[in-house]
C-alpha cells in the first residue's frame, strides 16, 4: 500500500488462493510506533479509526470465582481491531489486479543495486501469466 501510494507500481504475489480463502482470526492490537504508523503512511489512518473496537484494549483478570482481581481500562494507544476488517481496508486501497492470488514465490536471488530476481509457481488459471 505504501509503495503504491508513492507512485511505485508494485505487484503482490500471495500464496493464498483468494481474499476469502482463510478466516483471518481474531483481533489485533495496533501499536502507535508500528501498525498505526504504517497505516498513516498508507493514508489509511482515518479508515482504521472507524473499525477500532471501543474499549478493546481494556483488560481484566478474574479469579476462579469470577471476581475481578485486576483491571486496566486501557488508554487508547494500542486499540484492537478485527483482523478481517483491517485486511479489507488494506485490500480495498490497492489498485485492481495488483495481487496475484495463489502465486508461490519459490526462490529469490539478490542482484546488484538493490534489485532481486524471483521464481514463481502460479496456478494454471492465473489471469496474469
Ligand atoms: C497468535 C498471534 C497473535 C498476534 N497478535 C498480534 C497483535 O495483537 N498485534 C500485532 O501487532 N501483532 C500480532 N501478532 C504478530 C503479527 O501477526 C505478525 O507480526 C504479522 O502478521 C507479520 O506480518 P508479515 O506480513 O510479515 O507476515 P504474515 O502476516 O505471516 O504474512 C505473510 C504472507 O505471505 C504469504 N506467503 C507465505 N509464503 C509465501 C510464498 N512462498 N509465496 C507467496 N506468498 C507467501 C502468506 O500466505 C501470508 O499472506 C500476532 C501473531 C500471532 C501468531
Amino acid at each position: 500500500m505504501v509503495v503504491n501510494r508513492h507512485g511505485i507500481d508494485a505487484t503482490i504475489y500471495e500464496l493464498e488462493a483468494s481474499a476469502t480463502a482463510r478466516h483471518q482470526g481474531s483481533v489485533l492490537d495496533m501499536h502507535e510506533e508500528s501498525g498505526q504508523l504504517a497505516l498513516r503512511k498508507a493514508g489509511l489512518f482515518e479508515a482504521f479509526r472507524k473499525i477500532v473496537i471501543p474499549s478493546g484494549d481494556e483488560m481484566r483478570l478474574l479469579d476462579k470465582s469470577g471476581t475481578v482481581r485486576w483491571q486496566d481500562s486501557g488508554n487508547g494507544t494500542r486499540p484492537e481491531v478485527d483482523r478481517g476488517a483491517l485486511r479489507d481496508i488494506l485490500l480495498q486501497s490497492l489498485p485492481a489486479n495488483c495481487i496475484h492470488w495463489g502465486s508461490k514465490v519459490t526462490r529469490v536471488v539478490k542482484l546488484e543495486g538493490g534489485r532481486h530476481v524471483y521464481w514463481l509457481e502460479c496456478p494454471v488459471t492465473c489471469p496474469h501469466c
